[in-house]
């Protein structure tokens, strides 16, 4: 097996469980491409584990055995599949949606795997991931209860920086999939489009987040659902009696999926209105034509991708979190969240205060949101957590 060397010092992080090792920590290690998967020592030759091995990729080495005496061969792989599989079962109650394999923080960098009722779709998004597929699909099939199929979602661009090939939707196994899989999540039913719809097809990690904004619906609250998606958290208030929900997103598709599910679930008492914009203008036409709603939903997409965007990045925050403030009414709630692993949750914070005196308004914290259980993050690998969201109420 080839071996990756690492400098002199530079095995501390891997003595600590972290999974990567960057490009800098590197003495020696193949030429080209090799088999990815490698053996890591340390500068006076100690096997510390072994890791899959990105040639294109800063996060040059991304260990998966720990234990010098354990290979990582398809067998292994296999196991640590099984493991994350059974790690989530049962299912979160009433969610037919779940995800089952969360990347390093199940010991499997590159791989996640979410399942629709059935219908396992995967992202592999490292060299040594992507050489495991097949053996990884094959598995899932035997170890998923009620597995139907197994197909591949190639489209992330995290694909890019590995130099892996880039393409759409693509079946691995099982029976053939249907267009969009029906998913029901507390109480509420969702189209996912598995084949274009963004991620694997749904924001599985918000499910916690979309709960929370149910239970603190009023009947008859009129809500904002900015950054909508396919209507998430809107059917949420609805479902718990809102009186109208405005559902606004940049995508044309995601606001038809929206409809579609609005008409699947018939929550007759709700008036939905359906808004093709960019949120950042649509909330300035709502502040200019004097509008107001009882409760906003802020569900970004990332605005940083790496620490150093995160001041930009803030602005961004700000300025909607700032213009939403002031669009409601006396008592009511801001959901807002932020998915940028690149922004602390202190500093989210932060931002949520200043846009509060900006706006001359208080609020307090009523709840608070992140990864939900399914979503797991090791407790050794801090990168993995990027989910926060605050509830808030003007008082
Ligand atoms: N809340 C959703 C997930 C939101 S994902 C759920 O629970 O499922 C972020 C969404 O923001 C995407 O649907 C994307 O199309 C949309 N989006 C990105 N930039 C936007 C912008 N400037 N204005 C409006 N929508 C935007």
């Amino acid at each position: 097996m080839d071996r990756v060397v690492l400098r002199k010092g530079r095995e501390k992080s891997v003595l600590r469980m972290h999974p990567w090792i960057f490009s800098g920590a590197v003495a020696s290690e193949p030429s080209g491409a090799a088999q990815p998967t490698v053996a890591v020592e340390a500068a006076d030759g100690t096997l510390l584990g072994y890791g899959w091995r990105s040639p294109q990729s800063q996060i040059r080495v991304r260990m998966v055995s720990f234990d010098p005496a354990r290979v990582p061969d398809d067998a292994f792989v296999r196991g640590l599949i099984r493991a994350a599989v059974a790690r989530r079962l049962p299912q979160p109650s009433g969610a037919s949606g779940v995800r089952l394999v969360n990347a390093e923080s199940d010991g499997l960098p590159g791989v996640v795997v979410d399942c629709y009722a059935g219908w396992a779709v995967c992202q592999f998004t490292s060299v040594g991931a992507d050489a495991c597929k097949r053996a990884i699909a094959d598995e899932l099939m035997g170890c998923v209860p009620g597995c139907r199929g197994v197909a591949e979602r190639a489209d992330a661009d995290s694909r890019i920086r590995e130099g892996l090939e880039t393409g759409g939707f693509a079946p691995l196994a099982g029976e053939d999939f249907p267009e969009t899989v029906a998913i029901a999540e507390n109480g509420v039913k969702f189209l996912v489009d598995v084949r274009r719809g963004h991620k694997t097809g749904f924001y599985l990690d918000q499910r916690d987040a979309r709960a929370a904004v149910g239970a603190m619906t009023r009947a008859g609250m009129d809500v904002l659902n900015c950054f909508c998606y396919t209507g998430g958290f809107g059917l949420c208030a609805a479902a718990n009696g809102a009186a109208s929900v405005t559902q606004v997103d940049a995508s044309g598709d995601a606001l038809a999926l929206a409809k579609e599910n609005e008409k699947l679930n018939a929550f007759g008492a709700t008036r939905f209105d359906y808004v093709e914009a960019d949120v950042f203008k649509y909330l300035r036409q709502c502040r200019d034509a004097a509008r107001s709603f009882d409760m906003i939903v802020l569900d970004p997409p990332k605005f940083a991708d790496a620490k150093a965007h995160a001041v930009k990045a803030a602005r961004g925050y700000k300025d909607i979190n700032l213009l939403a403030m002031k669009l409601l009414r006396p008592g009511g709630i801001l959901a807002t969240f932020s998915c940028s692993g690149a922004m602390q949750p202190d500093f989210f914070d932060r931002i949520l205060s200043e846009a509060a005196i900006d706006a001359r308004r208080a609020f307090q914290v009523v709840g608070r949101t992140g990864h939900p259980a399914d979503h797991p993050v090791a407790l050794a690998f801090p990168e993995g957590r990027y989910l926060k969201g605050a509830v808030l109420r003007l008082i």
